[in-house]
């Protein structure tokens, strides 16, 4: 196993401020349960679980609470046992409204309902010795989705449609985001589970090249990997990429380790023989296999310059942000912003009553000091944010067709290849939400496609009908 230097540099990219230095020497805590959970059915890329469970039921931990509802979908399972209070619509680290199960972890079992209590919930799996089909069955019942950011289902990504092959398994360890250091806290304290989840998922692809990218920023986690790795078989390498955001975005991070380029949507990156998995990810794979834990909690940086005491949390998911302010010894100062994730891609959110989902790597509690108020202006076209763009963008003819609300010229852009960076909205000396007209964009763009299919299937199913009745 070798540690290489990332040869390859993408286009554009930013330095903001990393802030890390407020939690990435913490070592993750485990929270106490908290007596109330909001656990989302909507944790993932893709169609939202469908809830299975009713107010007055008593629920086990590791119980699926939601069933997988379609082929781009995970199943949701209870992070603790308990009592379903309510079933009802919560607004969730993103901004969308989704069903979320209330539940009360304080009340007991009826007389002769058994709990499972803290045991494994699935049987542990012999990876060794089971087929790739037993390991993808495993990861999909465990609820893995992707723990970076995105959320795509695990079991999805680690079964290719025929005719495509990974070359390359790419472990994504950048976290090039501001604040957040939860995936650093797993590389450097978790390091030999992230070793068995990659060669449990070298198993379900097939022999295949290993690559783990982690950003020159973090030498304790390059070193606590290069330990665990050291006697692998095969060819793997750490990739030690430059401090340059977004270098964490899947995209770029396979140009900087194998530099091949995904073609525009819908190619993904298996369309260039590359499967990106982030370092959460795979411990939870390999807990899901070796020790039958389904996904259920994860680590979360809570920090910030209002914060008590910046921490990196295990915590179960669904629980709510107050809970884990609460656990960092509360707040310094009122917060003038509240962010999920981090400060270049996160979301503000409204109120701490929002609870933390399989992706939530992160909240932020920003006093007014770091919470710049600006007047967003015209353009002047200066061209920061062209030379910004990783994406090779022209991010300001983009938010002027938007503001002129002509969606068409921004499409003609190539908007829909944006991956909502922010690089450009942050270089942007105007303070032009470049990203937000991105988004709506994007957005408008999604709808009319997804009017456009209902439009044509209901055409079909006229003809198909008006056939039958002939
Ligand atoms: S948000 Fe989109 S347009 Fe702006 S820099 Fe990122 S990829 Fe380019
Ligand atoms: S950075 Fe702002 S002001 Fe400069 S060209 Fe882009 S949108 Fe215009």
């Amino acid at each position: 196993m070798k540690v290489v230097k990332s040869a390859f540099k993408f286009k554009g990219g930013v330095h903001p401020d990393y802030n890390k230095g407020l939690a990435n020497n913490k070592l993750i805590e485990a929270l106490p349960m908290p007596s109330e959970l909001v656990i989302s059915m909507s944790q993932h890329l893709g169609a939202p679980a469908k809830c299975i469970v009713k107010p007055g039921d008593y629920v086990s931990r590791g119980q699926i609470i939601g069933e997988r509802n379609g082929f781009i979908s995970v199943c949701v399972r209870a992070s603790a046992s308990g009592l379903v209070k309510a079933v009802e619509k919560r607004l969730g680290p993103a901004g969308g409204k989704a069903d979320a199960v209330i539940l009360d972890t304080t009340a007991s079992a009826p007389e002769g309902v058994e709990m499972l209590g803290d045991g494994p919930v699935l049987k542990p799996l012999d990876w060794e010795n089971s087929s790739r089909e037993e390991l993808i069955a495993r990861v999909e019942e465990a609820g893995i989705c992707g723990m970076g950011g995105a959320g795509f289902p695990t079991s999805v990504k680690l079964n290719p449609p025929p005719g495509k092959r990974c070359e390359y398994l790419i472990i994504n360890g950048a976290e090039c985001e501001p604040y957040l250091c939860a995936d650093h806290r797993v590389m450097v304290e978790k390091a030999s589970r992230i070793r068995l989840g990659v060669e449990i998922m070298r198993k379900i692809l097939g022999e295949c090249a290993v690559r783990i990218a982690v950003e020159s920023n973090k030498p304790d986690a390059i070193q606590a990997l290069s330990e665990a790795f050291a006697d692998i078989s095969g060819n793997v390498e750490i990739v030690v990429l430059s401090v340059l955001y977004p270098q964490g975005s899947e995209k770029h991070q396979i140009f900087a380790t194998v530099k091949r380029i995904v073609p525009e949507p819908p190619a993904l990156p298996i369309d260039v023989g590359c499967v990106v998995e982030n370092v959460s990810t795979a411990v939870a794979i390999a807990d899901a296999v070796e020790k039958g834990e389904p996904l259920l909690e994860r680590v979360t940086t809570v920090s910030g310059d209002a914060i008590s005491e910046p921490k990196n949390i295990l915590a179960p998911c669904g629980t709510k942000y107050s809970d884990l302010v609460q656990f960092c010894s509360g707040t310094k100062e009122t917060p003038a912003k509240v962010i999920s994730g981090g400060t270049m891609m996160g979301f503000a959110v409204p109120s701490l009553e929002i609870a933390t989902t399989k992706t939530t790597s992160g909240i932020l509690l920003l006093s007014s000091r770091r919470v710049f108020q600006y007047t967003s202006g015209p353009c002047i076209n200066c061209g920061r944010c062209v030379r910004a763009c990783p994406m090779c963008l022209n991010p300001a003819d983009i938010s002027k067709a938007v503001e002129a609300n002509d969606i068409s010229d921004a499409e003609r852009a190539h908007v829909m290849t944006c991956i909502e960076c922010g690089a450009c909205s942050f270089s942007c000396p105007a303070y032009r939400t470049i990203t937000q007209f991105c988004r709506r964009a994007k957005n408008s763009i999604r709808a009319r496609i997804a009017a456009e299919k209902a439009k044509a299937a209901a055409a079909q199913n006229a003809a198909e009908k008006k056939e039958i009745q002939k």
